[in-house]
Protein backbone atom coordinates (compact mmCIF):
# COMPACT_ATOMS: atom_id res chain seq x y z
CA UNK A 1 0.00 0.00 0.00
CA UNK A 2 1.85 3.00 -0.98
CA UNK A 3 0.18 5.92 1.37
CA UNK A 4 0.96 9.58 0.09
CA UNK A 5 0.56 12.25 2.61
CA UNK A 6 0.71 15.69 1.45
CA UNK A 7 1.33 18.41 4.32
CA UNK A 8 4.69 17.97 6.95
CA UNK A 9 3.07 19.98 9.45
CA UNK A 10 2.31 18.76 12.96
CA UNK A 11 -0.27 16.20 12.24
CA UNK A 12 0.84 14.74 8.44
CA UNK A 13 4.37 14.48 10.51
CA UNK A 14 3.12 12.48 13.39
CA UNK A 15 1.13 9.90 11.02
CA UNK A 16 3.75 9.36 9.37
CA UNK A 17 5.81 8.25 12.21
CA UNK A 18 3.04 6.33 14.42
CA UNK A 19 2.57 4.54 10.59
CA UNK A 20 6.38 3.73 10.84
CA UNK A 21 6.40 2.49 14.18
CA UNK A 22 3.59 -0.17 12.71
CA UNK A 23 6.03 -0.98 9.45
CA UNK A 24 3.66 0.83 7.16
CA UNK A 25 6.22 3.13 5.27
CA UNK A 26 4.29 6.32 3.87
CA UNK A 27 6.11 9.75 2.21
CA UNK A 28 5.27 12.73 2.89
CA UNK A 29 5.30 15.52 0.60
CA UNK A 30 6.08 19.47 2.09
CA UNK A 31 6.36 22.37 -0.02
CA UNK A 32 8.54 24.02 2.49
CA UNK A 33 12.13 23.97 0.62
CA UNK A 34 14.06 22.39 4.54
CA UNK A 35 12.79 21.99 7.85
CA UNK A 36 14.17 25.70 8.56
CA UNK A 37 12.63 27.36 5.26
CA UNK A 38 10.62 28.96 7.89
CA UNK A 39 10.08 30.33 11.68
CA UNK A 40 7.70 27.49 12.89
CA UNK A 41 5.94 30.53 15.20
CA UNK A 42 5.49 30.14 19.07
CA UNK A 43 4.34 27.38 21.93
CA UNK A 44 1.92 24.95 21.99
CA UNK A 45 0.02 23.67 24.80
CA UNK A 46 0.19 19.89 24.54
CA UNK A 47 -3.20 18.18 26.77
CA UNK A 48 -2.71 14.80 27.95
CA UNK A 49 -5.42 13.09 25.86
CA UNK A 50 -4.92 14.61 22.33
CA UNK A 51 -1.49 16.03 21.69
CA UNK A 52 0.35 14.17 24.32
CA UNK A 53 -1.45 11.17 23.80
CA UNK A 54 -0.62 11.16 19.94
CA UNK A 55 3.32 11.39 20.95
CA UNK A 56 3.24 8.86 23.30
CA UNK A 57 1.64 6.63 20.41
CA UNK A 58 4.22 7.87 18.51
CA UNK A 59 7.00 7.05 21.25
CA UNK A 60 8.07 10.42 21.90
CA UNK A 61 7.08 11.12 25.17
CA UNK A 62 10.41 10.82 26.78
CA UNK A 63 11.66 12.99 23.68
CA UNK A 64 8.53 15.30 24.24
CA UNK A 65 9.51 15.76 28.50
CA UNK A 66 12.72 17.00 27.77
CA UNK A 67 11.78 19.38 25.37
CA UNK A 68 8.80 20.61 27.17
CA UNK A 69 8.54 23.88 28.78
CA UNK A 70 5.78 23.68 32.13
CA UNK A 71 6.55 26.24 33.10
CA UNK A 72 5.30 28.07 29.85
CA UNK A 73 2.01 27.49 31.36
CA UNK A 74 2.38 30.20 33.38
CA UNK A 75 0.28 32.88 32.38
CA UNK A 76 -1.13 36.50 33.67
CA UNK A 77 -4.03 38.55 32.35
CA UNK A 78 -4.18 42.03 32.25
CA UNK A 79 -6.47 45.08 31.64
CA UNK A 80 -5.62 47.89 29.88
CA UNK A 81 -4.30 50.07 32.70
CA UNK A 82 -2.08 47.44 33.63
CA UNK A 83 -3.50 45.29 36.34
CA UNK A 84 -3.39 41.91 37.09
CA UNK A 85 -7.04 40.49 36.61
CA UNK A 86 -5.36 36.70 36.55
CA UNK A 87 -2.27 34.85 37.77
CA UNK A 88 -1.91 31.57 37.26
CA UNK A 89 1.66 29.51 38.09
CA UNK A 90 1.82 25.90 37.31
CA UNK A 91 3.83 23.51 40.06
CA UNK A 92 7.45 23.99 39.36
CA UNK A 93 8.41 21.49 37.04
CA UNK A 94 4.98 19.78 36.95
CA UNK A 95 3.71 17.67 33.63
CA UNK A 96 0.53 16.91 34.86
CA UNK A 97 -1.26 19.99 32.90
CA UNK A 98 -0.23 21.09 29.74
CA UNK A 99 3.07 21.97 29.21
CA UNK A 100 3.88 24.19 26.42
CA UNK A 101 6.74 23.30 24.10
CA UNK A 102 7.64 25.33 21.13
CA UNK A 103 6.27 24.55 17.71
CA UNK A 104 9.69 24.14 15.96
CA UNK A 105 10.89 22.22 18.89
CA UNK A 106 7.96 19.78 18.50
CA UNK A 107 8.33 19.61 14.99
CA UNK A 108 11.91 18.96 14.99
CA UNK A 109 11.28 16.18 17.34
CA UNK A 110 8.92 14.81 14.88
CA UNK A 111 11.70 15.02 11.97
CA UNK A 112 14.45 13.66 13.95
CA UNK A 113 12.30 10.21 14.70
CA UNK A 114 12.04 9.64 10.64
CA UNK A 115 14.16 8.50 8.35
CA UNK A 116 15.92 11.21 6.29
CA UNK A 117 13.91 9.82 2.59
CA UNK A 118 10.51 10.26 4.60
CA UNK A 119 10.02 13.75 3.49
CA UNK A 120 10.04 14.73 -0.15
CA UNK A 121 10.75 18.71 0.73
CA UNK A 122 10.09 21.37 -2.15
CA UNK A 123 6.77 18.92 -3.16
CA UNK A 124 3.52 21.50 -3.68
CA UNK A 125 1.42 19.42 -4.41
CA UNK A 126 -0.94 21.22 -6.86
CA UNK A 127 -3.51 18.21 -8.02
CA UNK A 128 -4.58 14.85 -6.94
CA UNK A 129 -6.40 13.02 -9.86
CA UNK A 130 -8.32 9.85 -8.92
CA UNK A 131 -6.85 6.62 -11.67
CA UNK A 132 -9.28 4.91 -13.48
CA UNK A 133 -7.95 1.60 -11.40
CA UNK A 134 -7.87 3.34 -7.90
CA UNK A 135 -5.46 5.70 -5.75
CA UNK A 136 -4.19 8.72 -7.16
CA UNK A 137 -1.98 10.36 -9.53
CA UNK A 138 -0.31 13.51 -7.70
CA UNK A 139 1.14 16.30 -9.56
CA UNK A 140 3.34 18.49 -7.80
CA UNK A 141 4.72 22.22 -8.79
CA UNK A 142 7.96 21.88 -10.79
CA UNK A 143 8.80 18.57 -10.04
CA UNK A 144 7.69 14.83 -11.41
CA UNK A 145 4.27 13.52 -10.11
CA UNK A 146 3.90 10.05 -8.53
CA UNK A 147 1.07 7.65 -7.62
CA UNK A 148 -0.16 6.74 -4.91
CA UNK A 149 -3.14 4.14 -3.52
CA UNK A 150 -4.09 6.50 -0.33
CA UNK A 151 -3.83 10.23 0.03
CA UNK A 152 -4.22 11.69 3.23
CA UNK A 153 -4.14 15.30 2.96
CA UNK A 154 -2.54 17.01 6.19
CA UNK A 155 -1.83 20.17 4.14
CA UNK A 156 -3.03 22.63 6.36
CA UNK A 157 -5.95 25.33 6.34
CA UNK A 158 -5.93 25.99 2.57
CA UNK A 159 -5.64 22.40 1.79
CA UNK A 160 -5.46 21.46 -1.99
CA UNK A 161 -6.92 17.62 -0.97
CA UNK A 162 -9.64 18.90 0.82
CA UNK A 163 -11.75 20.36 -2.34
CA UNK A 164 -11.74 16.62 -4.07
CA UNK A 165 -13.52 15.91 -0.88
CA UNK A 166 -15.79 19.04 0.04
CA UNK A 167 -16.76 22.52 -0.69
CA UNK A 168 -17.25 23.82 2.40
CA UNK A 169 -15.99 27.27 2.69
CA UNK A 170 -13.64 29.65 4.98
CA UNK A 171 -14.83 32.12 6.85
CA UNK A 172 -13.08 35.20 8.45
CA UNK A 173 -13.15 35.31 12.08
CA UNK A 174 -10.24 37.45 13.09
CA UNK A 175 -7.37 39.47 11.99
CA UNK A 176 -3.97 38.44 14.37
CA UNK A 177 -1.26 40.93 14.04
CA UNK A 178 2.25 39.72 15.03
CA UNK A 179 5.93 41.14 16.07
CA UNK A 180 8.83 39.34 17.59
CA UNK A 181 11.31 41.28 19.64
CA UNK A 182 14.34 38.97 20.05
CA UNK A 183 17.11 38.93 23.12
CA UNK A 184 14.07 40.19 25.45
CA UNK A 185 16.18 39.33 28.65
CA UNK A 186 18.77 41.62 27.50
CA UNK A 187 17.30 44.24 25.15
CA UNK A 188 14.36 44.38 27.53
CA UNK A 189 14.55 42.78 30.36
CA UNK A 190 11.41 45.12 31.83
CA UNK A 191 8.97 43.34 29.28
CA UNK A 192 11.00 40.28 29.30
CA UNK A 193 10.06 40.32 33.46
CA UNK A 194 6.48 41.54 32.31
CA UNK A 195 5.79 38.64 29.88
CA UNK A 196 7.55 36.58 32.52
CA UNK A 197 7.65 32.44 31.80
CA UNK A 198 4.92 32.12 29.78
CA UNK A 199 2.01 34.33 28.44
CA UNK A 200 0.81 37.69 28.71
CA UNK A 201 -3.22 38.54 27.83
CA UNK A 202 -4.17 42.23 28.04
CA UNK A 203 -7.69 42.53 27.49
CA UNK A 204 -9.34 44.90 26.21
CA UNK A 205 -12.35 45.62 24.55
CA UNK A 206 -12.84 43.53 21.39
CA UNK A 207 -9.12 43.21 21.60
CA UNK A 208 -6.45 41.39 22.64
CA UNK A 209 -2.76 42.38 22.95
CA UNK A 210 -1.18 38.79 24.35
CA UNK A 211 2.63 37.79 24.41
CA UNK A 212 4.35 34.69 25.16
CA UNK A 213 8.13 33.38 25.44
CA UNK A 214 10.10 31.03 23.75
CA UNK A 215 12.85 28.59 24.51
CA UNK A 216 15.24 31.27 22.16
CA UNK A 217 14.96 33.88 24.74
CA UNK A 218 12.27 36.09 21.80
CA UNK A 219 9.33 37.46 22.97
CA UNK A 220 6.54 36.83 19.99
CA UNK A 221 4.07 39.27 20.51
CA UNK A 222 0.18 38.70 19.09
CA UNK A 223 -2.86 41.25 18.43
CA UNK A 224 -5.90 39.64 18.12
CA UNK A 225 -8.52 41.89 16.35
CA UNK A 226 -12.20 41.17 14.96
CA UNK A 227 -12.75 40.46 11.80
CA UNK A 228 -12.94 43.78 9.48
CA UNK A 229 -13.13 44.67 5.94
CA UNK A 230 -10.02 46.36 6.59
CA UNK A 231 -7.26 46.31 4.69
CA UNK A 232 -4.89 43.90 6.21
CA UNK A 233 -1.94 46.71 5.28
CA UNK A 234 -3.32 48.67 7.66
CA UNK A 235 -2.03 46.75 10.57
CA UNK A 236 1.63 47.21 9.01
CA UNK A 237 2.81 49.81 10.82
CA UNK A 238 3.18 50.37 14.42
CA UNK A 239 2.06 53.59 14.70
CA UNK A 240 -1.14 52.16 13.21
CA UNK A 241 -1.34 49.86 15.55
CA UNK A 242 -0.28 51.72 18.43
CA UNK A 243 -3.19 54.15 17.82
CA UNK A 244 -5.30 51.60 18.17
CA UNK A 245 -4.13 50.95 21.75
CA UNK A 246 -4.73 54.68 22.58
CA UNK A 247 -5.35 54.81 26.12
CA UNK A 248 -3.50 51.83 27.50
CA UNK A 249 -0.84 51.75 29.98
CA UNK A 250 2.61 52.48 28.15
CA UNK A 251 3.91 49.24 29.89
CA UNK A 252 2.13 47.62 27.69
CA UNK A 253 1.75 49.61 24.70
CA UNK A 254 5.95 49.23 24.89
CA UNK A 255 5.25 45.72 23.57
CA UNK A 256 4.64 46.81 19.99
CA UNK A 257 7.28 49.18 19.98
CA UNK A 258 10.25 47.03 20.98
CA UNK A 259 8.86 44.50 18.13
CA UNK A 260 12.52 44.46 15.54
CA UNK A 261 10.55 45.25 12.61
CA UNK A 262 6.95 46.24 10.96
CA UNK A 263 4.10 43.72 12.06
CA UNK A 264 3.06 41.26 9.68
CA UNK A 265 -1.31 40.80 9.44
CA UNK A 266 -3.06 37.64 8.63
CA UNK A 267 -6.58 36.61 8.95
CA UNK A 268 -7.81 33.76 11.09
CA UNK A 269 -10.01 32.17 9.25
CA UNK A 270 -12.62 28.84 10.35
CA UNK A 271 -14.44 26.04 7.92
CA UNK A 272 -17.96 25.52 9.26
CA UNK A 273 -18.85 23.86 12.09
CA UNK A 274 -20.05 20.30 11.70
CA UNK A 275 -18.22 20.02 8.16
CA UNK A 276 -18.63 16.42 7.27
CA UNK A 277 -18.02 14.33 3.36
CA UNK A 278 -18.99 11.57 2.55
CA UNK A 279 -16.11 8.83 2.43
CA UNK A 280 -13.88 8.25 -0.71
CA UNK A 281 -11.73 5.36 -0.95
CA UNK A 282 -8.43 5.92 -1.01
CA UNK A 283 -8.70 9.39 0.69
CA UNK A 284 -8.86 11.39 3.41
CA UNK A 285 -7.95 14.54 5.72
CA UNK A 286 -6.44 15.27 8.89
CA UNK A 287 -5.58 18.13 11.12
CA UNK A 288 -6.32 21.67 10.25
CA UNK A 289 -7.12 20.99 6.29
CA UNK A 290 -10.21 18.55 7.91
CA UNK A 291 -11.60 21.12 10.57
CA UNK A 292 -9.76 24.53 10.73
CA UNK A 293 -11.06 25.66 13.51
CA UNK A 294 -10.43 29.47 15.52
CA UNK A 295 -6.94 29.00 17.18
CA UNK A 296 -7.82 28.53 21.00
CA UNK A 297 -5.92 25.59 22.12
CA UNK A 298 -7.06 23.13 20.16
CA UNK A 299 -6.47 22.61 16.51
CA UNK A 300 -2.57 21.03 16.87
CA UNK A 301 -3.46 19.28 19.42
CA UNK A 302 -6.82 17.35 17.52
CA UNK A 303 -4.34 17.41 14.10
CA UNK A 304 -1.96 15.00 16.16
CA UNK A 305 -4.92 12.88 17.56
CA UNK A 306 -6.42 12.52 14.03
CA UNK A 307 -2.75 11.72 12.91
CA UNK A 308 -2.68 8.71 15.98
CA UNK A 309 -6.43 7.35 15.67
CA UNK A 310 -6.01 7.49 11.28
CA UNK A 311 -2.67 5.28 11.93
CA UNK A 312 -4.26 2.91 14.51
CA UNK A 313 -6.93 2.55 12.04
CA UNK A 314 -4.97 1.72 8.98
CA UNK A 315 -2.69 -0.77 11.28
CA UNK A 316 -5.20 -2.84 12.12
CA UNK A 317 -7.19 -2.86 8.90
CA UNK A 318 -4.22 -3.04 6.65
CA UNK A 319 -5.59 -5.03 3.66
CA UNK A 320 -9.14 -2.71 4.07
CA UNK A 321 -7.73 0.88 3.81
CA UNK A 322 -11.02 2.23 3.01
CA UNK A 323 -12.55 0.85 5.97
CA UNK A 324 -10.39 2.20 8.28
CA UNK A 325 -10.45 5.50 6.84
CA UNK A 326 -14.09 4.98 7.15
CA UNK A 327 -13.99 4.56 10.87
CA UNK A 328 -11.31 7.22 11.19
CA UNK A 329 -13.87 9.76 9.95
CA UNK A 330 -16.68 8.82 11.72
CA UNK A 331 -15.21 8.66 15.26
CA UNK A 332 -13.54 11.91 13.81
CA UNK A 333 -16.47 13.49 13.10
CA UNK A 334 -18.19 13.09 16.41
CA UNK A 335 -14.81 14.24 18.48
CA UNK A 336 -14.04 17.41 16.70
CA UNK A 337 -18.01 18.52 16.40
CA UNK A 338 -18.05 19.78 20.33
CA UNK A 339 -14.34 20.58 20.20
CA UNK A 340 -15.24 23.33 17.13
CA UNK A 341 -18.59 24.50 19.01
CA UNK A 342 -16.27 25.47 22.07
CA UNK A 343 -13.77 27.08 19.88
CA UNK A 344 -15.97 29.04 17.95
CA UNK A 345 -17.81 30.30 21.08
CA UNK A 346 -14.08 31.08 23.15
CA UNK A 347 -13.02 33.17 20.05
CA UNK A 348 -16.33 35.15 19.99
CA UNK A 349 -15.92 35.35 23.90
CA UNK A 350 -12.38 36.43 23.98
CA UNK A 351 -12.74 39.18 21.41
CA UNK A 352 -16.11 40.41 22.78
CA UNK A 353 -16.60 43.93 25.13
CA UNK A 354 -16.90 41.86 28.29
CA UNK A 355 -14.08 39.61 27.42
CA UNK A 356 -12.24 40.19 30.66
CA UNK A 357 -15.22 39.58 32.77
CA UNK A 358 -15.73 36.23 31.04
CA UNK A 359 -12.36 35.07 30.88
CA UNK A 360 -12.16 35.73 34.72
CA UNK A 361 -14.97 33.35 34.98
CA UNK A 362 -13.29 31.06 33.46
CA UNK A 363 -10.15 30.66 35.74
CA UNK A 364 -12.33 31.35 38.51
CA UNK A 365 -15.58 29.21 38.14
CA UNK A 366 -15.27 25.53 39.37
CA UNK A 367 -14.21 23.09 36.98
CA UNK A 368 -18.31 21.47 35.79
CA UNK A 369 -17.30 19.40 32.61
CA UNK A 370 -13.93 21.27 31.79
CA UNK A 371 -14.03 23.64 28.75
CA UNK A 372 -10.63 24.56 27.51
CA UNK A 373 -9.41 27.72 29.18
CA UNK A 374 -9.52 30.35 25.99
CA UNK A 375 -6.72 31.34 24.42
CA UNK A 376 -6.04 34.23 22.77
CA UNK A 377 -4.38 33.58 19.24
CA UNK A 378 -1.06 33.89 20.52
CA UNK A 379 1.44 33.98 17.64
CA UNK A 380 2.63 30.37 18.33
CA UNK A 381 1.55 29.25 14.69
CA UNK A 382 0.87 30.02 10.94
C1 LIG B 1 -1.97 32.08 15.82
C2 LIG B 1 -2.26 30.65 16.04
C3 LIG B 1 -2.06 30.08 17.29
C4 LIG B 1 -2.33 28.74 17.52
N1 LIG B 1 -2.14 28.21 18.76
C5 LIG B 1 -2.43 26.91 18.97
C6 LIG B 1 -2.25 26.32 20.26
O1 LIG B 1 -1.81 26.96 21.21
N2 LIG B 1 -2.58 25.02 20.42
C7 LIG B 1 -3.06 24.26 19.39
O2 LIG B 1 -3.35 23.06 19.60
N3 LIG B 1 -3.23 24.78 18.16
C8 LIG B 1 -2.93 26.08 17.93
N4 LIG B 1 -3.10 26.62 16.69
C9 LIG B 1 -3.61 25.77 15.61
C10 LIG B 1 -2.50 24.96 14.99
O3 LIG B 1 -1.46 25.79 14.56
C11 LIG B 1 -3.01 24.15 13.82
O4 LIG B 1 -4.26 23.61 14.11
C12 LIG B 1 -2.04 23.02 13.49
O5 LIG B 1 -0.81 23.55 13.08
C13 LIG B 1 -2.63 22.12 12.41
O6 LIG B 1 -1.67 21.16 12.05
P1 LIG B 1 -1.71 20.57 10.58
O7 LIG B 1 -0.58 19.58 10.52
O8 LIG B 1 -3.08 20.13 10.26
O9 LIG B 1 -1.43 21.79 9.63
P2 LIG B 1 -0.15 22.71 9.53
O10 LIG B 1 0.57 22.77 10.81
O11 LIG B 1 -0.65 23.98 8.93
O12 LIG B 1 0.78 21.96 8.50
C14 LIG B 1 0.44 21.88 7.13
C15 LIG B 1 1.71 21.60 6.35
O13 LIG B 1 1.36 21.37 5.01
C16 LIG B 1 2.23 22.08 4.17
N5 LIG B 1 1.47 22.33 2.93
C17 LIG B 1 0.45 23.18 2.75
N6 LIG B 1 -0.02 23.11 1.49
C18 LIG B 1 0.73 22.17 0.88
C19 LIG B 1 0.73 21.64 -0.44
N7 LIG B 1 -0.14 22.08 -1.36
N8 LIG B 1 1.64 20.68 -0.75
C20 LIG B 1 2.53 20.22 0.17
N9 LIG B 1 2.58 20.72 1.44
C21 LIG B 1 1.68 21.67 1.79
C22 LIG B 1 2.60 23.31 4.95
O14 LIG B 1 3.82 23.88 4.49
C23 LIG B 1 2.70 22.75 6.36
O15 LIG B 1 3.99 22.27 6.64
C24 LIG B 1 -2.82 27.95 16.45
C25 LIG B 1 -3.01 28.51 15.18
C26 LIG B 1 -2.74 29.85 14.98
C27 LIG B 1 -2.97 30.45 13.61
Amino acid sequence: MRIAIAGGGLGGLTLARILRRHDIEAVVYEREASRSARPQGGMLNLHPESGQQALAEAGLAGRFRSEARPEGEEHRILDPAGRTLVHHRPQPGSFSGRPEIDRSALRDLLLDSLPGDAVAWQHRLVAATPRPDGGFGLTFHGRPGADCDVLVGADGARSVVRSLLTDAELSYVATLVELTISDADRRHPDLAELVGPGNLWCIGVNQILAAQRLGDGSVRVGISLRAADRDLDTYRSKRALLDLFEGWDPSLTALIEAGDSAPTSRRIEAMPIGTRWANQPGITLIGDAAHLMPPVGEGANQAMLDAAELAAELAANPTDPNSAIRTYEEAMFTRIHPIAELSARAQAMILSPTAANDIIRFFTTPPTPQPEPPEPAHPSAR
